[in-house]
C-alpha cells in the first residue's frame, strides 16, 4: 500500500527503531510510546485490520504473538509481565490502518484493561 505509513517503515522508506525481525513479522518503537516499553508488532504483508483476517492469513496472528514471546525474552519482560492490544477499527482507537498490536510493559500498568 503506497500510502500506508507502516508499510513504508517496512520498506524502510520511514525511519523507525527496530527491535524484532523475521520473514513474517517486524516490531518496532511506537513514536508516541504511552508507558516506558512500547512497541508496536506488525505483519510485513499489508492487512487493515481484524476483520480481514482469515484462513488465507491467520498464520499473521500466530507470528505476532510468538514475535511478542520472544520481544519479551529479549528485553526483560518474562517476569515483569506485558500487555498485547489491538484496537481494531476507527470506534476502537485505531488510526493507522495496517493490523499491528500494541505490545506494552511499565510500573504504571494496573490490573484493569
Ligand atoms: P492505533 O491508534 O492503534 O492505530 O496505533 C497507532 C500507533 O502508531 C500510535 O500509537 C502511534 O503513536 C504509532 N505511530 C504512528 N506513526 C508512527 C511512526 N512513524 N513510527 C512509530 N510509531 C508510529
Ligand atoms: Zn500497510
Amino acid at each position: 500500500m503506497s500510502d500506508c505509513i507502516f508499510c513504508k517503515i517496512i520498506e524502510g522508506q520511514i525511519p523507525s527503531t527496530k527491535v524484532y525481525e523475521n520473514d513474517k513479522v517486524v516490531a518496532f518503537k511506537d513514536i508516541n510510546p504511552v508507558t516506558l516499553f512500547h512497541v508496536l508488532i506488525v505483519p510485513k504483508i499489508h492487512i487493515e485490520n481484524l476483520n480481514n483476517i482469515d484462513e488465507s492469513n491467520a498464520d499473521v496472528i500466530a507470528e505476532i504473538h510468538l514475535a511478542a514471546k520472544k520481544i519479551a525474552e529479549e528485553n526483560g519482560l518474562v517476569a515483569k509481565g506485558f500487555r498485547l492490544i489491538n484496537n481494531c477499527g476507527e470506534g476502537a482507537g485505531q488510526t493507522v490502518m495496517h493490523l499491528h498490536y500494541h505490545m506494552i510493559s511499565g510500573k504504571e500498568l494496573g490490573t484493569s484493561i
